[in-house]
């Protein structure tokens, strides 16, 4: 018993889904003159609810841990997600007849990365954000934002500035959220009677099914399923109408909300789905109750293969400094014992030390000058890109790594 009640129905917590023992935040890098300073560990650990099944962290850091000025994750440092972004813009426009009279409002804006792209085709939008900095950037670059946390309030206070919205896009914001119920009701508040949210979200399936046990980390406080959101939409007086996978994150879902009772049709997406879950026991509590020991075994396996690079004497860098790294690299306990330093492209980044393991964050460049032998790709959901841009490293005899779903050398 943890003495928990689930986020989103409010039953007791039971069951344990994961232990990723004491952790950093994910987005607590740490400059040189730190280093010799203590750092503060969380626990991460997930319980899942035996009523929803909604997987949500048991402990959380205090919200002020996660969201502060120097923020420095900025969305438009990936290409491969500055295109899914333009492709949604593009899908949404179409699908739903959005034009000039039209009023986008994306809850989590970070940058403007993609509003954007809608504002360039003459749609009103607004975006809500609450970090500080991020919010200057977006601003920055046209896109106006509102600095919120969003939730009922902030949606009845927008309704009462003459706001109202025709599309909500709620990009890999869900899992961010502490009082799950009081987001999702702003949405209703919000949208216009026929308007529509989406929200796009990791999947828990591959999660569980590929163990990708990175994607765990402090600031997703719950994990979705369809089983456990629909209930969720449900009581806040929405309902999905429609679903679609993406292959981002290592597989999302794009869920399509309206208000309960549009006319919109429900797509069979919506029931296939629900039963590609059920079939692989997302409806039963001991599929959840094995991951831990799934966790152990992912780890012993990434952990043997640097061991064995090492011992023959090989030099091991790794690529990118995204939040699930440090959840992986804290999870198994490599530091600059196992790996020399990382290089990411976020020039914010560089110069930095990663939380938890205080391997240096280099530039990209630094691959090329130094050719490690090995390349561990932290951000394994963008590997193809990642080796691609790396092709000259790879021609002059570098490896890369790729730690899961099985850890492999390519
Ligand atoms: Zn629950």
């Amino acid at each position: 018993m943890s003495g928990k009640a689930c986020r989103s129905c409010g039953a007791a917590l039971t069951t344990s889904f994961v232990d990723l023992g004491g952790q950093p935040i994910s987005n607590a890098f740490r400059a040189v003159e730190q280093l010799s300073s203590p750092e503060l560990f969380y626990p991460l650990r997930a319980m899942v609810c035996a009523d929803c099944k909604l997987v949500q962290l048991e402990d959380t850091p205090p919200r002020d841990a996660h969201f502060h000025a120097d923020y420095i994750y900025f969305s438009s440092f990936s290409n491969s997600w500055l295109d899914h972004a333009c492709a949604y813009a593009t899908a949404m426009i179409e699908r739903f007849h959005l034009d000039g009279a039209s009023r986008v409002v994306e809850i989590a804006s970070n940058d403007g990365y993609l509003l954007r792209n809608f504002n360039a085709r003459g749609i009103p939008s607004l975006g809500v954000e609450p970090s500080a900095n991020v919010a200057a950037a977006a601003r920055a670059q046209g896109v106006e934002t509102r600095e919120a946390f969003f939730g009922a309030q902030t949606a009845l206070a927008m309704v009462g500035d003459g706001l109202s919205a025709d599309l909500m896009p709620a990009n890999n914001v869900l899992a961010h959220v502490p009082d799950l119920n009081d987001f999702v009701a702003g949405f209703r508040i919000l949208l216009k009677p026929s308007g529509v949210a989406t929200f796009e979200f990791p999947h828990l399936l591959p999660l569980i099914r590929n163990v990708y046990f990175d994607t765990i980390y402090h600031e997703h406080y719950s994990y979705f399923s369809l089983l456990a959101l629909l209930p969720l939409l449900q009581r806040q007086g929405l309902e999905a109408f429609d679903v679609e996978k993406h292959s981002t994150h290592g597989g999302s879902l794009r869920l399509f909300v309206a208000p309960a009772g549009s006319d919109r049709p429900k797509a069979d997406a919506i029931a296939h789905l629900i039963a590609e879950e059920k079939a692989a026991g997302l409806d039963d509590l001991a599929t959840y109750a094995s991951f831990k020991d799934k966790t152990y075994s992912a780890k012993r396996a990434i952990l043997s293969l640097l061991c064995d690079l090492k011992e023959k004497g090989h030099a091991i860098a790794a690529y990118g400094a995204p939040a699930k790294g440090n959840t992986l690299l804290n999870f198994i306990g490599a530091k600059t014992d196992f790996i020399d330093y990382t290089v990411d492209r976020n020039p914010n980044k560089q110069g930095l030390f990663l939380p938890g393991t205080a391997i240096p964050v280099l530039p990209v460049e630094a691959l090329v000058e130094r050719r490690p032998d090995y390349v561990l790709i932290l951000p394994w959901n963008l590997a193809r890109e990642i080796m691609h841009e790396q092709s000259a490293l790879c021609a002059s005899g570098s490896r890369f790594i790729i730690p899961l779903p099985r850890s492999h050398i390519v």
